[in-house]
This record gives structure tokens, C-alpha cells and sequence, in this order.
């Protein structure tokens, strides 16, 4: 039988990919195979994280650009292109977060956290989705999600505006791009325990909210977001298209 999560042969660009889920997600699709190319806004993190997968002996290589500047973003694809890349696989992973009150809420911390999360994947995913087209290939785009896609919580209100936001832009993606055998679906991670985090975890208060508001009772890791990233990213879900996954331990749920 096949291995229906097989991706050897494909090359995938994963945004936001130097440390956090994003590095986890890098890893997961090349231990099935890929080839992978990693990105950050900060060559020395970049660098050290190609080295640390190239370790373990897998194809890696890495861009530096901001995914929210649309400039960094074309001339990235340009040398990619220079470089004889073919994107299969984008996972629009890069992200950033910003605690404030919206009525403390400047216009350019709005506009940060919007651009980073919603129109950067807009950006990126236009640059893969016209050259898939182009080569007629089909392909597969994972759109990073969150909790809130669904929920709010106070003082991350771009932060839930945009990620509400990418939810229903892998709807429209999926539903423009469906033609072309390209399949864009979301991963909506609940509260995983990373970098971005880190206060949060140390909050005593914040820690026992997370362990008490989850059916699993901790938080989740990095590493168990890598199983639904390979699927979306395989010929197993071929069909599946425009749908939002989430892997927050049954936080959503639960009342
Ligand atoms: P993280 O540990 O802070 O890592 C973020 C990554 O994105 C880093 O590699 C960072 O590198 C890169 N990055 C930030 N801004 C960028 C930009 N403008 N252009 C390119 N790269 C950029 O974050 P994380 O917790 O792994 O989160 C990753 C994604 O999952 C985000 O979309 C986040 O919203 C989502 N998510 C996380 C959780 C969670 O609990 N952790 C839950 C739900 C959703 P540089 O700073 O060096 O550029």
C-alpha cells in the first residue's frame, strides 16, 4: 500500500519557522520526507535552526524576510525562483502578539499584528498559489489559526480579529484555488507551550486558567501539532479542503 503521508519529492516554505511550532512543523514534514525551507526575520536564529535540522540529516535550507513587507516578500520568491525552488507545501505559521486594551490600543500596534498574521498570508500565499498554478501541480497551504478564530479574550483583540480573519481567508482561498487541485486548510493550535508564551506559563494564575479550561488538563507541545500539519500536507487529505483542524486538547469543547 502507499504511504498515504509520504512527501518525499515535495519541497515546503514554512513561515515563522526559526524556533516554536514553527520549527515543529519543519521538522514533522521533513521526517516525512519533504524538503524544507525555513524562514525568520533574523538570520542568526535562522541559521542556527537550519543546523539543527540539517543534524539530523535532513534537506534544509532558509530565507530571511518579513512575511507582513510585501517587497521582502517578492523579491524572497524571486530568489527562490533563482535558486530552481518549487513550493508544494506553504504552512503560513509566523506570528506575533501584542497585549493592550483596545481603548490603550495604538493604530500601528493594530496594524502590526494585522498585517503579520492576515494579509502576510494573503502575500506569501499569492506568491506559492500563482506558481503552482503556473506549473500545474496542485499543492497544499496550511493557514495557522488559534483559539481565537472562534473565541475572544480580552486585550489580544487584533490578535482574535486576525486570526477570526484567516479562518474565513482559507475558505475563500480553498474556494478559488480548489480548481487547481490546490488545497488550503487551517491548523488551530490551543495554548502550546512556546517562546510566544512564556509569560503566560510563569503566570501562575494564566497557567492553572489553561490547565483548568482544557479536557487534557495541560498544555499542549509543540511537537503534537507536527501529525495534523504531515496530513494537511499529504495526498491523505486530498479532499479536504477549507477546513480549519484544531488540536487544543478539547479546549473548544468544553463548557
Ligand atoms: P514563536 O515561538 O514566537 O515563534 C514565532 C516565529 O515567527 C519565529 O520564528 C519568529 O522569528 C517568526 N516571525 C515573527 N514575525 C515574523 C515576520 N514578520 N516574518 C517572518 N517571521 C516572523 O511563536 P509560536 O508560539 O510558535 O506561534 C507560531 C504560530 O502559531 C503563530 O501564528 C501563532 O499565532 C500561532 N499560535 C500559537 C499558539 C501557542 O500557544 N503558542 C496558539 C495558537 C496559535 P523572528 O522573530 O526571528 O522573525
Amino acid at each position: 500500500m502507499n504511504n498515504l503521508f509520504d512527501l518525499t519529492g515535495k519541497t515546503a516554505l514554512i513561515t515563522g519557522s526559526s524556533r516554536g511550532i514553527g520549527f515543529y512543523y519543519a521538522k514533522g514534514l521533513a521526517q516525512a520526507g519533504a524538503k524544507i525551507i525555513l524562514n525568520s526575520t533574523n538570520q542568526g536564529s535562522l541559521d542556527k535552526a537550519i543546523s539543527l535540522l540539517q543534524a539530523e540529516g535532513y534537506q534544509v535550507s532558509g530565507y530571511v524576510f518579513d512575511v507582513a513587507n510585501e517587497a521582502h516578500v517578492v523579491n524572497a520568491f524571486q530568489q527562490m525562483d533563482e535558486s530552481g525552488y518549487k513550493i508544494d507545501i506553504l504552512i503560513n505559521n509566523a506570528g506575533i502578539q501584542h497585549r493592550q486594551p483596545l481603548t490603550e490600543l495604538a493604530l500601528k500596534d493594530w496594524q502590526r499584528i494585522i498585517d503579520v498574521h492576515l494579509t502576510a498570508t494573503f502575500l506569501v500565499s499569492r506568491e506559492v498559489a500563482n506558481r503552482m498554478i503556473a506549473r500545474n501541480v496542485g499543492g497544499k497551504i496550511i493557514n495557522i489559526g488559534s483559539l481565537t478564530s472562534e473565541q475572544a479574550r480580552a486585550t489580544i483583540a487584533p490578535y482574535t480579529a486576525a486570526k477570526g480573519g484567516v479562518k474565513m481567508l482559507t475558505k475563500a482561498m480553498a474556494t478559488e484555488w480548489g480548481e487547481y487541485n490546490i488545497q488550503v486548510n487551517a491548523i488551530g493550535p490551543g495554548y502550546i507551550a512556546t517562546e510566544m508564551n512564556t509569560a503566560l506559563i510563569e503566570n501562575q494564575t494564566f497557567n492553572e486558567w489553561v490547565k483548568n479550561s482544557t479536557p487534557a488538563q495541560r498544555w499542549g507541545t509543540p511537537e503534537e501539532l507536527m501529525g495534523t500539519a504531515i496530513y494537511l500536507a499529504s495526498s491523505a487529505s486530498n479532499y479536504v479542503n477549507g477546513q480549519i483542524i484544531y488540536v487544543d486538547g478539547g479546549w473548544l469543547s468544553m463548557l
